[in-house]
């Protein structure tokens, strides 16, 4: 088909993409001024909107910046300000048990006590760990670029950023605000002052032996790409007023209704994980301690998973008030 250029005709309101014959490389698009005002107007309404979906989605970050800093106002000193009444040794004991009879030295597990004194020398090991575990990496998976010099340099620079970030940790740690297991690097550590707290960690180490690598990361990372996902589609989905829904408008519509539901329920294996963690603990703790500081350890132990609760119930909260900031911010349109 072709047209006659420069003459009026009927197709002046569309956009037309027509090839001159005979001449296969060059294109000539006519389009109206209006035609041009329209497609500007749509690309700004189309940025616009964008604009209004990350102005929801830094809404949902900073509402759940703000309600985790509140639940951990509240249990923190509920967490760590009352000492537990149980010895480095004995804790060392019981993990030294639970290793064993799961056989986590076989797969590499490491553990260590975080004190003012040694923070930099256990930080310096994680950071070596990670180390070996990214050359590892870089040696069995053929798929990376096989170039040593250029491997080297890709893996120094990973490593100084995650020191970075192992550097903050450490220091919560060492303070006596928190204790961690890095699954990649099957590493765990708990501050000096609150030992009892490696052995919920251990209990984390357990989970990702029987998981395996794969399965512990679906486990950690699947509820959170879940979140984020449903977040958006009910950041991006607009409810329309009409009377016939289609079947794709009808599931928008459901998830946005229940965005908060559908966080809850995507994070919750993240609530389960924690609690199984810590029912390994306290099962290994409960015939080697006395009754008052076994009820104190796993008092300590709730606290905590009502801590990671209270995350996802913010979480949740957090992207109702997204969605809602957005609407509101979309509603002149
Ligand atoms: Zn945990």
């Amino acid at each position: 088909m072709s047209l006659n250029i420069g003459q009026p005709n009927p197709y002046n309101n569309f956009i037309n993409k027509n090839l001159i014959s005979g001449n296969s490389d060059s294109k000539t698009e006519i389009i109206s001024e209006d035609e041009k005002k329209e497609k500007s107007n749509l690309h700004d309404k189309k940025v616009n909107y964008g604009l209004t979906v990350l102005a929801g989605y830094l809404f949902y970050k900073e509402a759940k910046k703000i309600g985790g800093r509140i639940t951990s106002k509240i249990i923190s000193p509920l967490l760590f300000k009352k000492p537990v009444d149980i010895s480095l040794e004995k804790v060392t004991d019981v993990a030294e048990k639970m290793i064993e009879k799961n056989k986590l030295r076989e797969k590499g597990f490491k553990y260590n006590f975080i004190s003012l004194s040694n923070s930099q020398q256990v930080e310096d090991d994680v950071v070596q760990t990670y180390r070996s575990f990214l050359n590892k990496l870089y040696e069995n998976f053929k798929i990376l670029p096989n170039n040593p010099e250029k491997n080297a340099k890709k893996i120094n620079k990973a490593v100084n950023k995650f020191r970075l970030t192992m550097g903050v940790n450490i220091l919560a740690v060492k303070n006596g605000k928190n204790a961690f297991f890095a699954p990649l690097l099957n590493y765990a550590v708990a501050p000096k002052t609150k030992p009892f707290f490696i052995l919920h960690e251990v209990g984390h180490a357990i989970t990702y032996k029987k998981l395996g690598i794969p399965g512990f990361l679906c486990l950690r990372m699947l509820p959170l790409l879940t979140t984020v996902s449903t977040i958006f589609i009910s950041l991006i989905h607009k409810k329309k007023d009409v009377e016939e829904k289609s079947f794709l408008q009808k599931t928008g519509d459901f998830i946005k209704d229940h965005v908060g539901s559908f966080v809850f329920a995507g994070l919750s294996p993240i609530i389960i994980e924690e609690g199984l963690a810590s029912k390994r603990a306290l099962k290994s703790l409960k015939d080697s301690v006395e009754k008052p500081v076994f009820n104190s350890i796993r008092k300590k132990y709730r606290v905590a998973l009502f801590s990671y609760i209270a995350g996802v119930l913010v979480a949740a909260g957090a992207a109702k008030f997204g969605i809602y900031a957005k609407d509101k911010l979309t509603q002149a349109d």
